[in-house]
This record gives structure tokens, C-alpha cells and sequence, in this order.
């Protein structure tokens, strides 16, 4: 296991850099070093005031297979949710009432939320699975435009 941070809840330069053991807290990039990282001796996570700091694990245990149909109706589960999420999101960037664009973005957050729990219960957001190696295959195996990140999906590739 190693530490990661959350950037975002992070206040800086406090508790987890005076009782790390070997330094691995404080670094130029705000994130953890992992090479210096114990394995997960968790004495920053225990320390940080933010609750911004957490483990992660090396390897993740295989996810239980899905049958094709329950994987498949998940999947068209998780395309509708995300079609809606898009709805959602041009109705907000119309005019109108707060009140009209506050609901519309709170139905496109709760569809990313409910399309992403979708993807994970068919087996798609564990890292080191086939089915996610597949996937990241597909994707460079399609044309795609100059924007997509192929680097980094190669990066990745090489991680599982
Ligand atoms: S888990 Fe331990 S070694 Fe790793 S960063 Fe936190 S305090 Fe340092
Ligand atoms: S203890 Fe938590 S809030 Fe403080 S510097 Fe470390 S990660 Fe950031």
C-alpha cells in the first residue's frame, strides 16, 4: 500500500511532513514520492487535520466476472445515464431562471454519478482487469483527433 493526497483538500506544509519517517510527504509536486513511501505505515493518513491524505493499494484483486447480460445491460444502462447527463448539461448553459439551471446541473451531476456507478458494477473502473485492458486496446484501435490522450492511455497499458 502506499499514501496518496488529495491536492484539493490539502492546507499545506502542516502535520504529515513533520511525521512521515522518510521524507515521502514533502515533495515539489504536491503528491506523495512512492518509492519513499513505507508500505503503508499510515502515519500521515492518521495525522492529516483534511482528511486529504489516504492508501491505495498496489494490486487489486481481480473483480467478480459479470455475466454478458448483466454486463451488457449495465452498459446500456450507463450509455442512457451519460445521454442524459449531456441533456442536462446543455439545459444549464441555456437562459433561464437560477433555479431552472441549478436543477438541470444537479440532474446531470446525479447521471455522472449513477453512469459512473454503472461502469464500476460492470467491471470497468477496476485498474489491473481484463475487461479494462480491452477497453484501453479499443480506444487506441479506433481513429481518434489530436485532443485524445493516447500517451496516456499507452502510459496506462503499460501500468495493468
Ligand atoms: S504512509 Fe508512512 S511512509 Fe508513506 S507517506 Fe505516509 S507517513 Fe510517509
Ligand atoms: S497533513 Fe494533510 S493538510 Fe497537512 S500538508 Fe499533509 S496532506 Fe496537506
Amino acid at each position: 500500500m502506499h499514501a496518496a493526497r488529495n491536492i484539493s483538500l490539502c492546507t499545506k506544509d502542516c502535520l504529515c511532513l513533520f511525521v512521515c519517517p522518510t521524507g515521502a510527504t514533502d515533495t515539489e509536486t504536491g503528491q506523495i514520492d512512492f518509492d519513499r513511501c513505507l508500505d503503508g505505515c499510515r502515519l500521515c493518513v492518521d495525522a492529516c487535520p483534511s482528511h486529504a491524505l489516504y492508501l491505495v493499494m498496489d494490486n487489486y484483486p481481480e473483480p467478480k466476472r459479470k455475466s454478458a447480460q448483466i454486463a451488457k445491460a449495465l452498459q446500456v444502462l450507463m450509455e442512457s445515464k451519460s445521454a442524459q447527463e449531456t441533456v442536462a448539461s446543455s439545459l444549464a448553459l441555456e437562459a433561464g431562471t437560477d433555479a431552472r439551471k441549478l436543477l438541470a446541473k444537479a440532474f446531470a451531476y446525479s447521471n455522472r454519478i449513477l453512469s459512473e456507478d454503472c461502469g464500476r458494477e460492470a467491471g470497468f473502473m477496476l485498474p489491473q482487469s481484463a475487461v479494462v485492458r480491452d477497453f484501453l486496446v479499443g480506444l487506441l484501435d479506433q481513429p481518434f483527433d489530436e485532443a485524445f490522450p493516447a500517451d496516456a492511455v499507452r502510459e496506462l497499458l503499460e501500468l495493468i
